[in-house]
């Protein structure tokens, strides 16, 4: 009798749960192929994911502590962002990605391969397991450069400072990056999944993604259900780590983990401040 454990894996029919992206993925295939296999697309997925997580922070930021649910929530009560602060970190990065993102992509056409789109869909699992390498690897990757650049002072001066200019980071100031910063971490961001030999949804999953969490820790509050309080065992750092670097900055340098900051003792634990009562005299 023939043991089913003993058939060639491709002879095994596929599990449900292996399948639930293929109709995604063949709708972006048959709908969306033009789009989606643009050498624009990464950069237009990656801006946009930007622009539109950080617009609800934006809106928390200006309405301050006239929403008091939220603003309870504020990791330095006392520095709020202005909107000129808001708009000179979102011009910042318009004018990067016009002036040196797009310019770099359109160079790489001619130079690098066109990219093919394969037919199968990524399993949920694979898509989880090649989120997760990337994100270990740019963590890795991000934690060395950063500490370097803190570590060395005309690094510092020439290439991160422009990221240090707030004390209280805000949402949009989670791109505020010099150009050789924003180039370094596009091209990691870029390179990893094709070294991780990725299929391009598990990648577009891990843009968006990504940028969720280089939002929200830079969005200034600590608020009950971000990522680091849903992960369990402070795996992440999140707002409350990154929030601190920016207030010391020889701290806290992994964007995501919290793992190489307590392996090399460079984790510092938030101190939350406390909003100066206001006194009100009534005269
Ligand atoms: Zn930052
Ligand atoms: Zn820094």
């Amino acid at each position: 009798m023939l043991n089913i454990s003993e058939l060639p894996v491709q002879l095994l029919p596929p599990r449900a749960s292996d399948c639930l992206l293929q109709p995604l993925w063949d709708y972006l295939l048959f709908h969306h192929r033009l789009l989606i296999s643009s050498p624009f697309f990464p950069v237009l997925l990656a801006f946009s994911s930007y622009f539109f997580f950080s617009i609800p922070f934006a809106a928390l930021d200006i309405l301050g502590e006239r929403v008091p649910l939220f603003f309870q929530y504020k990791i330095q009560p006392d520095r709020q962002p202005t909107v000129g602060m808001m708009a000179k970190s979102f011009m910042t990065a318009l004018y990067n990605h016009i002036f040196f993102v797009l310019p770099t992509v359109i160079i790489s056409i001619y130079i690098l391969p066109t990219p093919t789109l394969p037919q199968d869909a990524p399993t949920l699992h694979q898509v989880f397991t090649e989120g997760l390498a990337v994100l270990l690897l740019f963590d890795t990757q991000y934690y060395i450069w950063h500490f370097m650049h803190h570590k060395h002072p005309q690094l510092y001066r020439w290439i991160h400072a422009i990221h240090h200019e707030y004390v209280a980071p805000f949402s949009w100031s989670t791109e505020q990056l010099s150009i050789p910063e924003l180039m370094t971490v596009g091209f990691w961001s870029n390179q990893d999944p094709i070294l991780l030999k990725c299929h391009p949804l598990s990648t577009w999953c891990i843009t968006v993604f990504s940028i969720w969490m280089s939002v929200e820790d830079h969005i200034g509050y600590d608020l009950p259900w971000t990522l680091n309080h849903l992960v369990p065992f402070g795996l992440l750092g999140g707002a409350p780590a990154h929030d601190m670097h920016h207030q010391k900055p020889r701290s806290n340098y992994a964007p995501f983990f919290s793992h190489w900051d307590r392996m090399f003792g460079t984790a510092v634990p938030l101190k939350k401040k406390k909003a100066m009562k206001r006194q009100i005299h009534c005269e």
